[in-house]
């Protein structure tokens, strides 16, 4: 790394010998997951770099852009609306963190038995090794499931910025009213923090921005539907993981690119793996970088993973803006009706989640579902049991497993995804 790096994490008060301690597990564990995977596509090698300068380059644009007086607001959640963000010629970054770090430390402040993506976060802060939270002028939580909302009381001490969104956790009217009012809350406090009024042109410019990245992302989850598949799924992955860092534009081009080249692969039906390899649906909690140990597992034991049904994957990106208001009014009512349909686990009762993983199942031709469920994670954990009845009622095959960032589970885990894989050939 630069020295120029160093005096910049430096200056954003990051602990140098610690953050030198995670990018060497982070990139270790980059090289032997993904760098050893074969037939990768080339354009893969744009996110290899994204991934090699995560902490480098991308937060030095950051900074320019604050430099040239643009702010930067960091969020954990889906629910936080990014053409809002936009519209206010503001930048947003997503925070949620994927690895442990600090543990001691976090164990102080939070439970143990707390999801280990809530004690990430907090590691990241109190280990003082994320620029990205460093860097944000603005910090958005939600109130969502019950972990986090609590977490954000003690979130907020430890930091100057921390703005508190409410979300609604029933699809009533009351609960679209309440949404409605948070986003239109969350408008005012990002005109104030930039000082620039949302008018109608910049939110719906920033409205069609958003949703080029998502039609990028469901290009790109289309061109899985085919078997064999033309690309991994920690491949795809990665490119929903990027999609919460990279600058926005970019993002849109290099996933395009890629779907340019799967396009070819799909028609040569040449994949990553044999046709008729075992098809693997993920659901459940979201996977942030750098979580990929379960998808790890479960494609060098003999599967190929063609779906998440996750917020990092199809909760988190499917359905688009419509862009056609005129007003500020109107183009807020669309932002509303998209994100009211997203179906966290929060939401109760959750009819949609379960009917969008069996669309999903079809869609994706999956052989068997893995519900992925983080240790502690009553939401998530709590719906897997209905959600996997369901599924097997309609002879879907699903694995429920439950754990955490730590590798100590690795080999139990890898006996038994070997075993479902096994099942399902
Ligand atoms: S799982 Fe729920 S709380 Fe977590 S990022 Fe998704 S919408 Fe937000
Ligand atoms: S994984 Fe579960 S417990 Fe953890 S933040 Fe997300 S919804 Fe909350």
């Amino acid at each position: 790394m630069s020295e120029d790096y160093r005096s910049m994490w430096q200056n954003l008060g990051l602990d140098l010998v610690a953050h030198d301690a995670l990018l060497g597990v982070l990139g270790k564990f980059y090289q032997d997951i993904y760098l050893t995977q074969q037939n990768r596509p080339e354009g893969m090698g744009y996110f290899d770099f994204v991934m090699s300068e995560v902490h480098g380059l991308r937060i030095k644009e950051l900074l320019d852009e604050k430099k040239a007086g643009r702010k930067i607001i960091g969020s954990y959640c889906v629910f936080v609306p990014e053409e809002i963000v936009l519209a206010g010629n503001a930048t947003m970054v997503g925070l949620c963190a994927g690895a442990d770090f600090a543990m001691e430390e976090v164990e102080k402040i939070l439970p143990r038995n707390t999801c280990a993506l809530i004690k990430s976060t907090f590691g990241f802060k109190l280990g003082k090794v994320c620029p990205y939270l460093e860097a944000s002028d603005m910090i958005v939580g939600e109130n969502t499931c019950d972990g986090k909302k609590k977490a954000y009381e003690s979130l907020g001490p430890l930091v100057s910025n921390l703005y508190v969104m409410d979300i609604p956790q029933v699809k009533s009217g009351q609960g679209r009213a309440l949404l409605k009012a948070e986003y239109q809350r969350f408008k005012q406090a990002v005109e104030k923090l930039t000082g620039v009024a949302i008018d109608a042109a910049h939110l719906k410019q920033a409205i069609e921005t958003v949703n080029s990245k998502r039609q990028a992302i469901h290009r790109l989850s289309k061109l899985r539907q085919a078997d064999p598949a033309p690309i991994s799924g920690l491949d795809a992955l990665l490119a929903n993981q990027v999609f919460f860092y990279d600058n926005p534009l970019r993002f849109t081009d290099s996933v395009n690119k890629i779907c340019d080249e799967l396009e070819k692969r799909v028609a040569e039906k040449k994949g990553v793996s044999p046709a008729r390899t075992p098809r693997i649906l993920m659901s459940g909690c979201p996977m942030a970088v750098p979580n990929w140990k379960l998808p790890w597992i479960v494609e060098t034991s003999g599967a190929v993973i063609v779906g998440e049904e996750s917020c990092v994957g199809e909760r988190g990106t499917r359905n688009l803006v419509n862009a056609s208001g005129r007003t500020v009014d109107e183009l807020m009512d669309a932002i509303v009706d998209r994100y009211f349909q997203v179906d966290c686990a929060i939401i109760t009762p959750n009819p949609d989640r379960l009917n969008h993983v069996e669309e999903m199942v079809k869609a994706y031709k999956a052989d068997g579902v893995i519900h992925y469920g983080l240790q502690f994670c009553q939401p998530y954990l709590m719906e897997a049991i209905p959600v996997a009845k369901a599924l097997e009622d309609k002879k879907i095959p699903t694995l429920r497993i439950e754990t955490d960032y730590s590798m100590e589970d690795v080999g139990q885990l890898k006996t038994r995804v070997e075993a479902f894989i096994e099942m399902l050939k």
